[in-house]
């Protein structure tokens, strides 16, 4: 192989080099994926912090760890940290590109045929839990930032990493508690990428919105021979059931929206039952259940909403179909609880980072990159709404459907080939004109 670095510095040669960089994406990964950062609780985040951010600073980067005391979670015991590593490229002054991925993952769960935490390597693959939900991506992602950096070619402005925290419970003791301090706001950040699984040739733009409700029905308790003398808060929760199905569903399923949701069946409103809690508790010995009528149902609702819905039309939809019953059915009461919103987020598909992802991509796989959003919500939301950058988005490497599952894993062809559009995508952004 010939050294790269010997001729003068083109942009194919860093595509050259992240090529033969594959062994230290795949390191990279598994380094990764041995710190089991699961949260709930959110556990071991300052070494996987540490681990990212020293290899950073032995890069030249400036590296900077951020506790977010008194977050959901931050104890003593969990403290909730990131990392953020900002390096000048040499060049001049200019913009910044960011790539912010999460180092969170969720809990192993059942199912696993191998050690979640292991990285194993297998068939093209790294094997564990994160692997595609999202340490790959951040492997990739520092990757072509250090072949950037080493490519020899003059660019202007800056790079940052961030490795942050709690995205898979809200984001708040990560990416929120980072943007309400600055960290993802011009002038110090232009453009942010978050190697998110979307699929190396898909660029998401943002995501729906989110809004989680708990409602309860109310009724008397009675001996449950004589169902007359009480009042059922179940046979409640089954008139709101019927009237969400009759009337709510198809409602939400006329929703279309001009955001490009995939899988296709997201690209409307949704609303998933979560669970329905009502009347007595099993005994847990087998013994029979007492014989009482229910005096409390709870139901909680997951609603995900569209860019064209406002937070309060959703809420009031559901508002409204609990007021109806309320005046048609005797002793009808309920209770109606938010327990969770997230506003819908979209980045300007013809702006500068998706537009510059997109040609990355039809650059190095030689197709078009499709434009998406995503069904759920990441950290995407919180650099546009409380750092006020939409100039952010989505793109990495990884198979959605597989995140959170058992037997997690990516695809090293797909870390390669992303860290080249990634690459790419940056050195097109720091070029521009300001
Ligand atoms: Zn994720």
């Amino acid at each position: 192989m010939t050294d790269v670095l010997d001729r003068a510095p083109t942009l194919d040669g860093v595509l050259e080099t992240i090529g033969a960089r594959e062994d230290e994406i795949v390191a990279l990964t598994q380094e990764l994926i041995r710190f089991p950062t699961v949260n709930p609780p959110g556990d071991v985040y300052r070494p996987c912090a540490e681990h990212l951010g020293e290899r950073l600073r032995r890069r030249g980067f400036d590296v900077t760890y951020v506790r977010a005391e008194g977050t959901p979670g931050d104890t003593d015991a969990y403290p909730r940290w990131n990392v953020v590593a900002r390096r000048e490229l040499g060049g001049g002054p200019g913009r910044c590109v960011h790539f912010n991925g999460h180092l969170d993952v969720v809990e192993a769960g059942r199912g696993w045929t191998i050690d979640p935490f292991e990285g194993l390597v297998k068939d093209g693959r790294v094997y564990g839990r994160g692997a595609c939900d999202m340490k790959g991506g951040i492997a990739a992602a520092v990757v072509a930032a250090e072949a950037l950096i080493d490519s020899g070619l003059s660019l202007p402005g800056a790079i940052e990493i961030s490795g942050t925290v709690d995205e898979e419970s809200g984001g708040y003791g990560g990416v929120a508690y980072l943007a309400e301090r600055g960290w993802f706001t011009p002038p110090r950040v232009d453009h942010v990428i978050i190697p998110e699984p979307l699929n190396v040739d898909r660029v998401c733009i943002g995501h729906r919105g989110v809004w989680w409700a708990e409602v309860e029905t109310k009724g008397r308790i009675a001996h449950g021979s004589m169902p007359f003398l009480g009042d059922s808060a179940i046979r409640h929760m089954g008139a709101l059931l019927e009237r969400i199905e009759h009337e709510l569903y198809p409602a939400l399923a006329a929703r279309r929206s001009d955001m490009p949701v995939v899988p296709e069946g997201a690209r409307q409103s949704t609303l998933n039952i979560n669970s329905i809690h009502g009347g007595q508790a099993e005994p847990g010995d087998g013994g029979l259940p007492s014989p009482v009528v229910a005096d409390s149902c709870r139901m909680v609702l997951d609603r995900r909403f569209l860019i064209e819905e406002s937070l309060d039309d959703v809420r009031g939809e559901v508002s409204a179909l609990l007021e109806t019953l309320a005046a048609e059915r005797p002793e009808f009461a309920y209770d109606l609880r938010e327990l969770f919103a997230v506003q819908p987020t979209m980045a300007d598909r013809n702006g500068p980072v998706a537009t510059a992802t997109a040609a990355a991509v039809r650059r190095v796989l030689g197709r078009d990159a499709a434009i998406v959003c995503s069904p759920g919500t990441y950290d995407q939301k919180h650099v546009d709404r409380i750092g006020r950058l939409k100039e952010c988005i989505a793109y990495g490497p990884g198979v959605l459907d597989l995140a959170h599952q058992p037997d997690e894993w990516v695809g090293i062809a797909d870390m390669v080939a992303s860290a080249k559009v990634m690459a790419l995508a940056a050195a097109d952004l720091l070029t521009r004109p300001r």
